[in-house]
């Protein structure tokens, strides 16, 4: 059975020439960039020749890069390392209820040691109110964080505006863009962000690697120490392999940057239409338009999240679901809820965000068996028999 893979915000299939580019730094280019004579110095090239491409990708400086393990310590170093460097002008912090977990995780530490966070509530669509922010910084405000588009139902935020806002307060903005860079176009001074957290793996590159872009001039200090690598920002030997990894995937984001969008938003708007024909008593979750060109985020009643995604797996599709069943917790999405679904539609949620190997045929594959599963499921549920 052919495997379909529908699950690219989780991660996406590193792409053949990115494996390519990073062998060879594992064998006869092993050195340390660190080292000055030449095979030490070779690394260094590859790592800065990166840098530059990351740069150029978003708009900013080479030297505004700083090479992460992921998307995950990129906005811990943001969150964190803002914090701590501005605790003598304040102790507040703006963010939303729909962040990424390595946002609101770091956010409750800071408040265990002493930072005021504000976690702003957005509409039903999961988009935030810039007048909202507006309202929520106070003269102790030292950080707004606020996501590009969120991972689970795809909503663009309104970050050009909330720049506005911020730079006129003069406060640091920070932004989760790992779900945006390399899928649509991201400038650093379009958005009006002073921070901003990318992940190599959601564009086609390793695992384990990412940056956090720092505008020049931010105060930030470093949640790692050691040598003084990443310019006395992040500490410890370069991973040579994946930072060329994520150049090249880079390179190649860039190279589609065209009409891939497109290609997707199209082909997320056929699923959408398609499920709404096959399927009833199902909702799209996340705002009608300003959603992710590949992200498709639906509740269909009385169905449980993980049992679709359990009977779609037996027929080779991976599909994703809001409740985080599989990984220990019963909770459904805290993204749902703050777009104020109740629990049990939040339970009933399934999502598909697509990729560059993605065809319409694959679309037509889950149209074709996903009626049918939902049928059987709802046959199953003693809900779905009393609500007839
Ligand atoms: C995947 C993801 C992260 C975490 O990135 P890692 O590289 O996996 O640590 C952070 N934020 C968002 C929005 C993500 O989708």
């Amino acid at each position: 059975m052919r495997r379909i893979y529908l699950d690219h915000a989780a991660t996406t299939p590193t792409h053949p020439e990115v494996v390519k580019a990073m062998v060879p730094y594992f064998t006869e280019a092993f050195g340390n960039p660190s080292s000055i004579y030449s095979c030490g110095q070779e690394a260094k090239g590859a790592v800065e020749e990166a840098r530059t491409k990351v740069a150029e990708l978003i708009g900013a400086r080479s030297e505004e890069i700083v090479f992460t393990s992921g998307g995950t310590e990129a906005d811990n170093l943001a969150l964190k390392g803002v914090a701590y460097a501005n605790e003598c002008k304040g102790n507040h912090i703006i963010t939303t209820s729909i962040e990424h977990h390595a946002v609101l995780e770091a956010c409750k530490f800071l408040e265990t040691s002493g930072f005021k966070i504000t976690y702003l509530p957005l509409d039903k669509y999961g988009l935030l109110d810039p007048d909202d922010v507006k309202k929520a910084i106070t003269a102790r405000t030292i950080l707004i964080s606020v996501m590009h588009a969120n991972n689970e139902v795809g909503t663009i935020e309104p970050l050009e505006e909330i720049g506005a806002i911020a730079r006129e307060a003069g406060v640091c903005l920070h932004t989760d863009a790992v779900q945006t860079v390399g899928h649509i176009p991201v400038n650093v001074d379009k958005l009006r962000v002073d921070l901003l957290s990318i992940s190599a793996h959601k564009l086609y590159g390793p695992k384990g690697v990412g940056a956090l872009y720092v505008r020049k001039g931010t105060k930030l200090v470093p949640l790692v120490h050691g040598g003084e690598q990443e310019k006395r920002r992040r500490a410890g030997t370069e991973n040579v392999p994946a930072i060329v990894g994520l150049g090249k995937s880079v390179e190649l984001a860039r190279q589609e940057m065209g009409r891939e969008p497109e290609r997707l938003a199209y082909l997320r708007d056929r699923l959408i239409e398609g499920l709404g024909k096959k399927i009833d008593h199902i909702h799209l979750n996340g705002h009608p338009t300003r959603r992710l060109p590949n992200n498709v985020n639906v509740s269909i009643d009385f169905v449980e999240g993980e049992s679709m995604i359990l009977n779609l797996d037996l027929e080779g599709i991976c599909a994703s679901t809001g409740s985080a069943c599989t990984s220990s917790s019963l909770e459904p999405s805290h993204v749902l809820l703050a777009l104020g679904l109740p629990p049990e539609q939040a339970h009933c949620s399934l999502r598909f965000t697509l990729g560059r190997e993605n065809t319409e045929a694959d679309l037509e594959r889950v149209l074709d068996v996903l009626p049918g599963i939902v049928a059987k499921l709802r046959a199953m549920s003693p809900l779905w028999r009393t609500s007839r």
